[in-house]
């Protein structure tokens, strides 16, 4: 089995980050740390850390930038949580013992998420109703 590491985020899909960045503000005091339109996934996305640095977790604030299916996701659900994102070690093997275990996964190979992330997300049949994306970080350069 591969290992997990934490939470990365769990992210939100909304209408409008402007918003939904006062909400937070205003409710949880919650800054965004980053915030950029992901051209992989054709989202714009913001981060508001949680917890302390090196170990937090954030809240990931998403809309569509031309990405139909979180544009169908609002149509028919409305803005609400949307995917838990695990941080693992080695996303591309973690992504071939999944595929030998005949887990259903939307993206067989990583994409690059938001922070120049790989990402991939697991098919929510797999897990009873929920999607899961795996996060894998980018190297940090000081
Ligand atoms: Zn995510």
């Amino acid at each position: 089995m591969f290992k997990i590491k934490k939470i990365d985020h769990i992210a939100v899909c909304v209408r409008d980050i402007d918003e939904s960045l006062k909400i937070y503000k205003t409710v949880f005091g919650l800054e965004p740390q980053d915030r950029e339109y992901v051209p992989a996934q054709k989202t714009e996305a913001a981060l508001l850390p949680i917890g302390e640095i090196g170990s937090e977790t954030s809240i990931e604030l998403i809309t569509p930038k031309g990405n139909d299916g979180l544009e169908k996701f609002l149509d028919k659900r409305g803005p609400g949580l949307h995917h838990i994102a695990i941080e693992v070690e080695g996303i591309e093997e973690a992504l071939a013992l999944l595929k030998t275990l005949g887990v259903p996964l939307i993206d067989e190979t990583p994409r690059f998420g938001a922070r120049g992330h790989k990402v991939a997300f697991i098919h929510p049949k797999a897990t009873g109703g929920v999607l899961f994306e795996l996060v894998e970080p980018a190297e940090h350069h000081t």
